[in-house]
């Protein structure tokens, strides 16, 4: 056993002696409440140790124990419908079992061991597996669960079992001696490997009007929400989360307040998907809120995107939403400016975009060790001081994400909702998705050209008001107004209005251009077609007759 001793205590960070042995990433415990931390640093038998709990109590002398592993996450049933801390360890079951506050130092037990599950083997005696492989299913919340053989695992199945079990009973033993669960361990650290990463196969469809039509994010994309306090970042995660085609979701609540957090998981308790699913035993939650240690920040996210890979794994569309990445920065900043380290920009970490980058690659469409194509979507909210989108965060997000919805307070303190700025958003998914399908290239080139020019005669507009306005210019100004009103905002509150589908959306862009066309042959503009155009518009957004 490696044990050493507590020399010195800074906030979260601790240094202990006696060390030696221990390797960088192990998972210690630390002094007598075996508070949970991780090795960050090695300097000869030292080791410098950041400890996800609240450090008040802990004294000098006290010991430090190794567990001689790196922190990872249990894979496997009973995911679903949970909600874990950074740490996966089970918030909503602790609740349950211990009261409102999380004991220090609980052991890392994250799947319940009592619940029993139906395994229905896939494979026999004799056949070989390799990692990756299903080795049977299991029925979750109404859907199925297939159990993987560990990425790294080979041999031939030497006995397999039927019948219930709970997570922890031996279901599968393979020649070599390997014992299988129905749930394994992954480093949330090491992405999981695939065979080969592949073309997206569809759009994610979000019901979002302005995100399908114009700033379309694919099965395996990645998106970034930049935006200032009360832009609806979460509003407008959460009507995604409601209304798309994933099969599974992450949410991971980084550095949010508690009662958020809440609201989040009771919404998500009383409502069902489009397909009249639950959204409960489509989800796992992971929180840190912001009243939890700040550290423990750090992992939640490795936590989530390792829990999403692991449902991509088995050939599912996995969507991870981190809100907000900005907090995750921030653990980063203090555990760095703790150790000392030279500071980058605004005080990050000079490590901060390589960090990113690592936890956004792993997003992406793939051929899964087992053969299944299976994706990885991640939608993230970044949330910059005074909303200026230069700080080092939301820049590096930008670089790490493919599309960009950046939120404007301005539209917000209008009340347009989204307040996704048009003239500034972009997905790298558009052109792709254009070239499958030509009537959506057409049509959002031309609805984006109608935008862009409205934003052009704006200021002249401002000046001498629209009706001293030529008009074919006058034109571009009354549609591109009722295109605002009826076609990008959106109220996520009104049922109807909430979600429209791409096929409607395409109809309203279709409208919106014939009657430009029209409106440009004529060269006179006609409100009472104006109106005509309104209320067809309305009677798809809003479903009526
Ligand atoms: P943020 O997470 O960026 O701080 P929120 O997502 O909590 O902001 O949004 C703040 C408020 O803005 C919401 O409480 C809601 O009143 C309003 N809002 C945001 N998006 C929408 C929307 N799509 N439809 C209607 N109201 C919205
Ligand atoms: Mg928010």
């Amino acid at each position: 056993m490696i044990k050493g001793k507590i020399r010195k205590i800074t906030g979260p960070i601790v240094i202990a002696k006696s060390m030696k042995g221990t390797r960088m990433w192990d998972v210690v415990q630390v002094g007598e409440e075996k508070l949970l931390g991780e090795v960050i640093r090695l300097i000869d038998d030292q080791a410098v140790i950041e400890v996800y709990e609240d450090t008040k109590g802990l004294r000098i002398g006290e010991d430090v124990v190794s567990l001689e592993k790196r922190f990872s996450v249990e894979l496997g049933p009973g995911l679903s419908g949970s909600v874990f801390d950074g740490l996966q360890r089970p918030l909503d079951r602790m609740r349950k079992e211990k009261g409102d506050f999380i004991e220090k130092g609980v052991a890392l037990i994250s799947l319940d061991r009592k619940t029993l599950w139906d395994f229905v083997p896939n494979v026999k005696k004799g056949d070989r597996i390799n990692g990756g492989d299903v080795i049977g299913t299991v029925f979750e919340n109404d859907m199925e669960h297939r159990i993987l053989s560990p990425p790294e695992m080979s041999g031939v199945v030497a006995e397999i079992s039927e019948g219930r079990f709970s997570v922890e009973d031996v279901v599968c033993v393979l020649d070599n001696g390997e014992k299988l669960k129905l749930y394994h361990e992954w480093d949330v650290k090491v992405y999981r490997p695939f065979k080969r990463k592949i073309d997206f196969s569809s759009q994610l469809i979000t019901g979002q009007r302005i995100i399908d039509s114009l700033f379309p994010i694919v099965l395996g994309g990645t998106a970034v929400v930049p935006g200032g306090f009360g832009s609806g970042k979460t509003v407008l995660e959460s009507a995604i989360i409601k209304n798309c085609n994933s099969d599974i979701n992450v949410i991971c609540k980084v550095g949010e307040r508690g009662n958020e957090v809440k609201d989040m998981i009771n919404e998500i308790n009383s409502l069902k998907d489009r397909k009249g699913i639950g959204l409960k035993n489509k989800t796992v939650a992971i929180a840190n809120t912001s009243n939890m240690p700040v550290v423990a920040r750090e992992t939640s996210i490795y936590t989530a995107i390792t829990i999403g890979e692991y449902f991509r794994d088995q050939g599912l569309n996995a969507l991870v939403i981190i809100d907000s990445v900005s907090r995750w920065a921030e653990a980063m900043r203090e555990v760095s400016g703790r150790l000392e380290e030279l500071p980058g920009e605004e005080g990050y970490p000079v490590y901060l975009e390589s960090m990113i980058n690592s936890v956004f690659e792993r997003a992406g469409s793939v051929e899964t060790l087992g053969g299944f194509s299976g994706s990885l979507t991640t939608i993230s909210s970044v949330s910059p001081p005074g909303s200026d989108f230069s700080e080092p965060v939301t820049q590096a997000m930008m670089r790490a994400n493919k599309v960009f919805w950046g939120l404007d307070q301005k539209l917000a303190w209008r009340r347009h909702y989204p307040a996704l700025n048009w003239l500034i958003s972009y997905s790298a998914y558009a052109e792709e998705i254009g070239r499958r399908d030509k009537e959506f290239e057409n049509l959002r080139k031309n609805v984006m050209d109608l935008l862009k020019k409205e934003s052009e005669l704006e200021r002249i507009a401002m000046i001498v008001g629209t009706s001293a306005l030529p008009e074919n210019e006058r034109i571009i100004m009354e549609i591109a107004n009722v295109v605002r009103e009826e076609f990008l905002q959106q109220n996520a509150y009104d049922k109807a209005d909430s979600f429209t589908h791409p096929k409607e959306q395409k109809a309203m862009m279709k409208l919106i251009v014939n009657f430009y066309e029209d409106m440009k042959k004529e060269e006179k503009f006609d409100v009472i077609k104006l109106e005509r155009l309104r209320k067809g518009l309305r009677t798809i957004r809003f479903g009526m007759e």
